[in-house]
């Protein structure tokens, strides 16, 4: 996929494939991070839920679509029973899919509505917002990165590594946080010092993703 602009439902579905063995490799840490102030269990549950949503989507006949990729990924989250986190990246991608559902391609703009989307829906799924400690902490930043970026013009590859950056700081940021939603809200203060789960792995989703494109 080196130097692509233009993301065909191939290129995402193997994106979205590296998504899911990327969390397979770091499930261990993830669940080391949840076990600080949560029950222990995202790292294996995101795994469960990414496998059993490329299950899905490997499922599917082709030609694919960005729809039907999207539809059969969430119905894969739905069904894998993945923990808080599951219910909500089926939403990101019943949102983000349904943004981009006519598109042949998606290019920076789409991919960046794409993630929009997806946003909105954690927001209202999850009932968070920004600062209470939560993967939306990652996910907004990531998306304000690509917004610029649309701005500037940039490369999809050098977006895509603005987006995962910020991803990253806003996953580290959460440490300094007193989570104020799930679990981890009723050990209030005590929960700072600590990352949350969710914003680690949706920056992993990040990072992989702009990988993805810059490495092909
Ligand atoms: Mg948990």
């Amino acid at each position: 996929m080196d130097g692509i602009e233009e993301i065909t439902p191939a290129d995402f579905v193997a994106l979205l494939r590296l998504v899911c063995q990327r969390i397979a490799a770091e499930q261990d840490w993830l669940s080391e991070l949840d076990r600080a102030i949560g029950d222990g269990d995202h790292g294996s549950s995101m795994a469960r839920g990414w496998q059993a949503a490329l299950d899905a989507v490997d499922a599917l006949p082709e030609p694919l679509s960005f729809s039907a990729v999207c539809a059969a990924a969430a119905r894969g989250f739905v069904n894998s029973a993945g923990g808080a986190t599951g219910p909500l990246y089926a939403t990101i991608l019943m949102r983000g899919g349904a943004a981009v559902k006519d598109r042949e391609m998606l290019d920076l703009g789409a991919l960046a509505s794409f993630f929009d989307a997806a946003g909105r829906g954690i927001r209202e799924r999850g009932k968070s917002e920004p600062g209470d400690k939560t993967m939306l902490d990652a996910w907004l930043p990531a998306v304000a990165a690509l917004d610029a970026a649309r701005t500037d013009h940039k490369k999809l590859a050098e977006a895509l590594n603005d987006a995962a950056e910020a991803a990253e700081k806003g996953a580290e940021a959460t440490r300094h946080m007193a989570a104020r939603l799930g679990r981890a809200s009723r050990l209030g203060a005590r929960s700072q010092g600590h990352i949350d789960p969710g914003a680690a792995s949706a920056a992993l989703l990040f990072r992989t993703f702009a990988q993805g494109v810059t490495e092909g």
